[in-house]
């Protein structure tokens, strides 16, 4: 027990030294590109124009046209899900989205729209880190998992997460947060 702590202690040092502060988000971006243009399948593009008129009022998404106009969005296939043990993943590499369950969009679409790159670091959401480190992965996830019930109504699966997550929301107010989450300030949260 008291190793634990005390590896702990070491790892979260470690960890504070590495987060990193990225630049505030910008004046609000109109989406500019059209949805109907995208060559992603068709049967995906209601999803889409409904994340984005559930979202548009409350979240200053950074990236939104670039993240568009390369937004790929495939079935994930059964035997692949049970293997990862999800029922869909976003894969900011290639901005991805595979989807085995469809209600699954909305939680991978806040990854997406929340993701930035910078020369050192990727950001998304909360979560951040480069070829070395990632950081407060399990936090983002709680809060996506947390938006996405609130927006869309979907099930929470980070149970634990999203719980101590809304802790920090009340302390915070929900606009304030929210914010933090577009603009990828863990800095600020912690
Ligand atoms: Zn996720």
């Amino acid at each position: 027990m008291v190793n634990n702590l005390k590896i702990n202690k070491i790892k979260f040092e470690y960890l504070l030294k590495n987060i990193k502060p990225v630049e505030q988000t910008e004046d609000k971006q109109e989406i500019t590109v059209d949805i109907d243009e995208l060559t992603i399948d068709e049967k995906y593009k209601p999803y889409l124009k409904h994340f984005i008129k559930k979202t548009n009022a409350n979240f200053n998404f950074r990236n939104s046209n670039e993240i568009l106009r390369t937004l790929k969005i495939n079935k994930l296939k059964k035997s692949k899900s049970k293997k990862y043990g999800a029922t869909g993943y976003y894969n900011f590499y290639n901005n991805k989205i595979k989807i085995y369950i469809i209600d699954t969009i909305y939680h991978e679409l806040f990854h997406a729209f929340t993701y930035h790159k910078t020369a050192e670091n990727y950001f998304c959401g909360f979560n951040q880190g480069n070829d070395h480190l990632d950081i407060a992965n399990s936090l983002d996830e709680g809060y996506t998992d947390l938006l996405t019930k609130r927006y869309f109504g979907i099930e929470i699966n980070y149970m634990l997460e999203a719980n101590i997550v809304s802790k920090i929301e009340l302390m915070l107010g929900k606009e304030k947060m929210q914010s933090m989450y577009t603009s990828n300030d863990l800095m600020g949260l912690i």
